[in-house]
């Protein structure tokens, strides 16, 4: 109170509006939320395209919370007891198992329809236009057509173009700043995708681009750390998105490979578990009402 000096940052806000923008831009780049391997082509000759339709109506049958349970399983599985358990009751666990389970099936889908990759060509194209604009009129254009995706306009996602026009100074200001990667590479794409999410963390959180993508680069993530929090039980954590977030299946971020064999370990996880439901003794209370 009456302090001199900088406006203290609410680290909390900038985590939440970093998130936000995370998954507003992937949804703007990718079409979903969660950002796709990339590196899924076609199945081992072990896997068959029926065998993968099958797996594209289990995963849209599957709610959240059997999605976590398995997920759960599926890395203790690949990586031992070393894996920590996400909780089906935390929210952002759920919301997880949500864009996972949604990406997971797109890139499914993608095997099974090739067709869908022009469309995800020109969302690139739209992404690449973003942050290639250097003028407001340039920056008006692609944000409109922004705006007019269906599945932006779906999901409530509209504010993010408007927020990016309205703030259309600030922006572009900060793509001029030497920190930002401008390299085309495909490599460098995620962390200009961070880079363009963390600065406009920093306006919603009424600081500048360049202190939010400073502070939440910067974060502390162990004890100590600003969003360090601890559980009525006494679990210690970081309780920023990207520490509950991190709970892909292990062998999804070596290779293609690796995503199949991932994928083919949970599903088969997936039906045993539904065997073992369906098993279950008369006298025993259902699961889900
Ligand atoms: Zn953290």
């Amino acid at each position: 109170m009456g302090k001199r000096g900088p406006k203290p940052v609410d680290v909390g806000l900038l985590n939440f509006w970093e998130c936000e923008w995370y998954k507003a831009f992937h949804v703007l780049r990718d079409g979903t939320a969660l950002p796709g391997t990339r590196a899924v082509s076609a199945p081992p000759h072990t896997i068959s395209s029926s065998q993968v339709r099958d797996w594209v109506r289990k995963l849209k049958a599957m709610d959240e919370a059997e999605y976590l349970k398995i997920n759960n399983l599926a890395c203790k599985a690949i990586a031992g007891e070393r894996h920590a358990d996400q909780s089906p009751s935390d929210e952002i666990s759920l919301w997880w198992a949500r864009e996972q389970k949604e990406r997971e099936i797109a890139e499914l889908e993608r095997y099974l329809n090739p067709k869908k990759i022009t469309a995800e060509t020109e969302r690139r194209a739209l992404w690449q236009s973003l942050w290639h604009a250097e003028t407001t009129a340039a920056l008006q254009k692609v944000c409109e057509r922004w705006a007019l995706l269906e599945d932006v306009r779906a999901r409530g996602l509209v504010v993010f173009p408007n927020y990016v026009l309205a703030n259309a100074h600030e922006f572009l200001r900060m793509k001029r700043d030497r920190r930002f990667p401008k390299s085309d590479s495909p490599t460098f794409d995620e962390s200009r995708l961070e880079y363009l999410a963390r600065g406009m963390a920093g306006i919603l959180a009424e600081v500048s681009p360049m202190t939010g993508i400073e502070r939440l680069r910067n974060m502390q993530h162990a004890k100590g750390g600003p969003l360090w929090a601890r559980e009525p039980g006494g679990r210690e954590y970081c309780g920023c998105w990207r520490c509950g977030l991190d709970a892909s299946r292990p062998a999804h971020k070596l290779s293609a490979l690796g995503w199949w064999n991932g994928m083919a370990l949970f599903m088969k996880l997936a039906d045993q578990s539904r065997i073992s439901k369906q098993g279950r003794s008369p006298n025993e209370p259902a699961r889900n009402i």
